[in-house]
């Protein structure tokens, strides 16, 4: 299996808060909420990003969804001596995830961020646009994951994206997710990304395409057999 990653920040005056994970038997795709001015954290969302990342890849022997709730606890637990974790707006991420396990691809997804699976009978899209869902600090919030699985001999190719990087496709429409992916073989996930951006700099003022980020980090995990 080959895997590709491309990642931009959304701004060149500040840090990307998307973070992209590439582990034995995982992928994944982390995108950090934008912090309101009061979170009760004193780290920031990139910090908690990190630390989640890092968390996912210890925990990457189990499950999907065992893995983000051990994920979300052990993070949590490195600043809830300092940080009042209670607080509504306590850093947190979209993410998804993709782990191949035996004969069998699991995905998770909660909120925005997309997997894309391209099997032989179908092509699954799995997102939650709709809800502000995320991970933050408490591991019931995983509860909420759209998760599921497909046996892994059925998989072509797979996508794991950020709403920053799926635009693309489900705000632009620059092209459908077969188009997506079949860019991707033929160019890189980077091409996605490059495409995206000339489009979000011809529309800089929103006028064509309403947004309310111009352009947001953008990142995605390429993978194919
Ligand atoms: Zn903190």
């Amino acid at each position: 299996m080959r895997t590709q990653m491309a990642t931009e920040a959304g701004r060149t005056t500040a840090p990307s808060e998307d973070r992209a994970l590439v582990g034995p038997n995982l992928l994944a795709v982390l995108d950090g909420v934008t912090a309101k001015p009061e979170t009760g954290c004193e780290h920031g969302v990139g910090w908690f990003a990190d630390q989640l990342s890092a968390e996912i890849l210890r925990a990457a022997h189990l499950e999907p969804g065992e893995a983000l709730k051990e994920a979300v606890e052990k993070a949590a637990g490195l600043h809830s001596g300092s940080c009042d974790l209670d607080h509504p707006d306590s850093p947190s991420v979209a993410i998804a995830v993709v782990q191949v396990k035996g004969d069998v691809l699991r995905y998770l997804v909660l909120g925005d961020a997309t997997v894309v699976v391209d099997t032989k009978q179908e092509l699954l899209v799995v997102s939650d646009t709709q809800t502000k869902r995320t991970a933050g600090a408490k591991a019931s919030d995983v509860e909420h994951a759209l998760q599921g699985e497909v046996a892994l001999q059925d998989v072509r190719r797979v996508a794991v994206l950020s709403d920053g990087a799926a635009r693309a496709v489900d705000l632009f429409n620059l092209f459908d997710w077969r188009q997506a992916l079949e860019l991707m073989a033929a160019n890189g996930p980077d091409d996605l990304i490059r495409r995206m951006r000339a489009v979000e700099k011809e529309d800089a003022k929103a006028v064509e395409w309403p947004r309310e980020k111009i352009s947001d980090d953008a990142t995605v995990v390429y993978l194919d057999r």
